[in-house]
């Protein structure tokens, strides 16, 4: 029997022994450094002559890896493999499938260190970050290994006769394509996949061009976990050409992808339209971007507000679907509000993510270090900057936290997903236009409302629209199986990831009938 789920606890870097752990982890991903990384498919590798690159966003100077910049034709190969394997694949039970997953989360467990030092070097998480990412991408493998369990049981239906049987059965839907950003590229990517694969899909892994190693050691973690060759399939390559291929292609039968707005949207509309060969309408699940509001009313734990303000808006620089972006403050605690915020903003340290204790690291990469001075330009022309400043030319792509306040709700910085280290004060006559400026947004991903007042708590339950509310919490953190993760509006389909229903976006029920 399988134990019940857990939460994957975290380690603790405050002991010495743990930081050391890191330390040589971390010199074991240094030698790794350089190598290049080829296209998987079927369990056959394809190495391309033009490579991408993925550079360390700490030291801009030093390569990360080089992987296959996949081909069309590859592609094709993919879809190929994918399908075949699917054949066998399919028939096997939801719990031998579900046990490689528990296996792949028992590998990345005993090499924790490891993978949590591969999101330090690649993507510039602090360890702390890196380590509550690696134990989400544990937490998925577990979580839904036993949804998995638990849908083989679903499905008898009441006979209408005596003389008749009446069932329904969960089956796979064919090749699903998981297309993954690179601020979760471990957790998410591993869920997007999973969730696919133990369902009896077989899947594409596209990774982000700027997280591909880390894409690479998962999938090989699957395939040392014993996941068949041709289940998962690992596809790196140019987002923009490469992307539209596959989720245009005829043979995708699913998409499951997590990024941007724009990305999303465009991905949307292309596996809308039905092609020459395709036999089904493509199932499209999406998580998006977010505009994230945490409210702050007059009556609460103003230190705790303003500590988990800070908390929110810079963890991983900001660099979270779930990150807060907009602080409301009702106009009686304002300017308490914002002169603990500013405290406790301004002690962050801003440096090279392998530095043990660091509060921050770099941006992922020039181009979010561009896009993200752009909006501190904008800002200066929209609010009244009080932390921070236009970032400097270093080794890395470091921008330290940066607060504008007095920010209008329509202003651009309030409006508009920065994805970064910048963060809008704004100010709110009463608790009801707290939370009505907190919808005025194309997104509803997360949000958070501090308040010690009953009736204003129960006032954000009906009225702050959002996936995920948290109330006198943070806004980001949420874990599988306990906060069920995905966003309304523009902020995706709400497939609500790590829940007790995602997995059914994978299937389709098919309803039998015997007659005795
Ligand atoms: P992105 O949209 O730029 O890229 C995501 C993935 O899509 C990458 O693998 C990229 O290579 C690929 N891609 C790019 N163009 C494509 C195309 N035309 N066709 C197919 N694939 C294509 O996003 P990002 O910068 O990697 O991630 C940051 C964004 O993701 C932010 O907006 C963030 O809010 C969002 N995000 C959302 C969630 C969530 O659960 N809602 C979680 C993490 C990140």
């Amino acid at each position: 029997m399988i134990r019940p789920f857990k939460s994957e606890p975290l380690v603790d870097f405050s002991k010495r022994e743990n930081i050391e752990k890191m330390q040589v982890a971390l010199a074991k991903v240094d030698k790794e450094k350089g190598q290049s990384y080829p296209a998987v498919i079927g369990g056959r590798q394809y190495m391309t002559e033009e490579k991408i690159k993925s550079v360390n966003p700490s030291n801009k100077n030093e390569a990360i890896c080089y992987a296959a910049s996949s081909t069309y034709e590859i592609a094709d190969k993919a879809f190929e493999a994918a399908w075949s394997a699917f054949k066998s694949w399919k028939v096997k039970s939801y719990r031998e499938r579900a046990y490689l997953l528990l296996k792949t989360a028992a590998i990345i467990r005993r090499e924790k260190f490891y993978f949590s030092s591969l999101l330090v070097e690649e993507v510039g998480k602090t360890y702390g970050e890196a380590d509550a990412e690696t134990a989400e991408c544990i937490d998925f493998l577990e979580y839904y290994a036993r949804q998995a369990i638990n849908l083989e049981k679903k499905g008898m239906e009441v006979s209408y006769t005596e003389d008749e049987i009446n069932d329904t059965e969960y089956i796979p839907l064919g090749v699903g394509i998981a297309i993954a950003p690179w601020n979760f590229s471990l957790a998410i990517f591993a869920g997007m996949t999973a969730a696919g694969i133990v369902c009896g899909n077989t899947m594409i892994m596209k990774p982000a061009s700027t997280a591909v190693m880390v894409g690479a050691k998962l999938f090989d973690a699957f395939q040392r976990a014993g996941v068949p060759d041709g289940v998962v399939n690992f596809l790196p390559g140019k987002g923009g050409s490469l992307g539209n291929y596959i989720v245009s292609h005829p043979k995708a039968r699913f998409i499951n992808f997590t990024g941007s707005r724009e990305v999303g949207l465009h991905i949307n509309k292309l596996a809308a339209e039905v092609k020459e060969g395709q036999k089904w309408i493509k199932r499209v699940s999406m998580e998006l971007g977010g505009k994230n509001a945490i409210i702050v009313d007059k009556n609460c734990d103003y230190d705790n507000a303003a500590r988990t303000i800070v908390a929110s808006a810079f963890g991983y620089q900001g660099q979270k679907c779930s990150a807060c972006s907009r602080a409301i403050i009702v106009k009686d605690v304002y300017e308490t509000i914002t002169d603990l915020v500013l405290k406790y903003a301004s002690e962050i340290t801003v440096g090279a993510a392998r530095t043990p204790g660091i509060g921050m690291g770099p941006v992922i990469d020039l181009n979010a270090y561009n896009k993200i001075s752009s909006y501190i330009a904008i800002g200066k022309d929209e609010g009244n900057l009080i932390l921070g400043d236009m970032p400097e030319e270093s080794e890395g792509y470091f921008i330290k936290p940066v607060i504008f306040r007095d920010v209008d709700r329509n202003a651009k910085i309030a409006k508009e997903e920065i994805f970064g280290p910048v963060l809008a004060l704004i100010k709110a006559d009463s608790f009801e236009d707290a939370l009505d400026i907190a919808n005025d947004t194309d997104y509803g991903l997360t949000g958070s409302a501090f308040s010690n007042d009953r009736e204003n708590l129960e006032k954000a339950r009906k009225e702050f629209h959002v996936g995920n509310l948290y109330l006198n919490r943070k806004c980001t953190g949420a874990l599988v199986g306990i906060q069920p993760f995905g966003g309304f509006n523009l902020s995706g389909t709400d497939s609500k990831a790590g829940g007790a229903d995602y997995l059914l976006l994978f299937t389709q029920a098919k309803s039998m009938t015997e007659k005795l």
